[in-house]
């Protein structure tokens, strides 16, 4: 593990971003503001980062010509969503530093690692058993009792690729809905809300690798996908302490540079085991740290940028307390009406084409003087 930063990248110099999406996006605009490009690389056309960007390719990201002719044209490489296939980043990594490691991505691409790292590391997840051709659901059912929630490995997000199972009746139409993947099965929590925190590891006033920390908000979510991200939550300062540890024991065994997002399960009353449970990890730029944008000096995607550039960190100081909203689908189509309600909105729209149902079409925050 490493505890010195690269080099400072100069202004000017160019910052490889895997993945077009409106992450993508909002870090080339925050990179922009700092005299930095960006080059995004997406495997589809017309993607929301590469409209504001310096440069984009279009490519698989199993094709290595391309990938090397990126890294090529690049002083480092990040990404922006988490399903970029290890080898894309590995390859890569032989080229121009990658940041975060290509070892966080393949434990957040994958349910049952990230649990297992997690248990390694001595941080709590819910109960949860693998449930895959060798080892059956009904035997996961046995061990881990219901209701319970069945996930795929891989590749879910939003709320997609999982089933919930409330008896026993359940099992076999369950495995069907996943289409029979591997998959963990986990307990069904009954937590009192659910929490992130949005982390930030690179260079400190002394030149050597510190972790920092964004409030943490509260979020809640509507058909699996995130609604509002309220910030601060209402979490005594233990748990804050706890959440904060957590993502510094994450961050330091995983060598990692950048933003980092934990989501948690968290609980006022005692239900047998800690207050916070960890449900997943992003490594890179969240959605629940939008309000930073707004209620915060240096945001999450300026902070990514620094980090990743071996640039100093920017406070993670929040002046206001803020209320973050999703706008998916046709909701886009209300910016008039919510500008005109309220001078007071900042609202964020990402450019995307056509509003499909589910898709994340920008989000707006509200501000208020800071509580607590
Ligand atoms: P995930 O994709 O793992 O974030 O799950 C999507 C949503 O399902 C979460 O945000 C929770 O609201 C709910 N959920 C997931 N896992 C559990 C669990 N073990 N117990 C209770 N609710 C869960």
């Amino acid at each position: 593990l490493t505890d010195r930063v690269q080099a400072a990248l100069p202004p000017g110099s160019t910052i490889g971003i895997l993945g077009g999406g409106q992450l993508g996006r909002m870090l080339a605009l925050a990179a922009a503001k700092l005299g930095l490009k960006c080059h995004i690389y997406s495997d589809t056309p017309d993607s929301a980062a590469a409209e504001v960007a310096a440069a984009s390719t279009i490519g698989a990201f199993d094709d290595l010509s391309k990938l090397g002719a990126f890294a090529a044209s690049v002083d480092v490489v990040t990404y922006e969503f988490e399903n970029v296939p290890v080898s894309a980043a590995q390859h890569l990594q032989t080229l121009k530093p990658v940041h975060p490691s290509p070892q966080a991505l393949a434990v957040a691409q994958d349910r049952l690692a990230e649990k297992r790292f997690m248990q390694q590391h001595g941080i709590s997840v819910a109960p949860y058993a693998p449930v895959d051709a060798s080892a059956s659901l009904s035997s996961a059912v046995e061990q881990i009792g219901l209701p319970a929630i069945l996930k795929t490995r891989r590749l879910g997000y939003d709320g997609k690729g999982q089933t919930r199972l409330l008896s026993r009746n359940d099992i076999v139409s369950a495995h069907d809905r996943i289409g029979r993947q591997d998959a963990v099965l986990e307990r069904m929590v009954p937590f009192s809300r659910e929490v992130s925190i949005i982390a930030v590891r690179g260079a400190g006033p002394d030149g050597r690798l510190t972790e920092d920390f964004y409030d943490c908000p509260e979020n809640t979510h509507r058909n699996g996908i995130l609604h509002r991200s309220t910030v601060p939550a209402p979490l005594p300062r233990t748990d804050i302490t706890a959440a904060r540890e957590i993502a510094r024991i994450i961050m330091t065994s995983l060598d990692y540079v950048g933003v980092l997002a934990v989501e948690f399960f968290h609980f006022d009353a005692p239900h047998g085991g800690p207050s916070l449970l960890v449900n997943e990890i992003a490594p890179r730029v969240h959605n629940s740290g939008h309000w930073t944008m707004d209620a915060c000096g240096v945001d999450q995607f300026e902070n990514h940028i620094r980090a990743v550039a071996g640039w100093p960190l920017g406070s993670t100081d929040r002046h206001s307390d803020a209320e973050m909203t999703n706008l998916i689908g046709v909701e886009i189509d209300q910016w008039r009406e919510l500008l005109t309600q309220d001078p007071h909105i900042l609202l964020h729209i990402y450019g995307k084409g056509e509003a499909r149902p589910g898709r994340k079409m920008g989000h707006l925050n509200r501000l208020q003087p800071r509580s607590a």
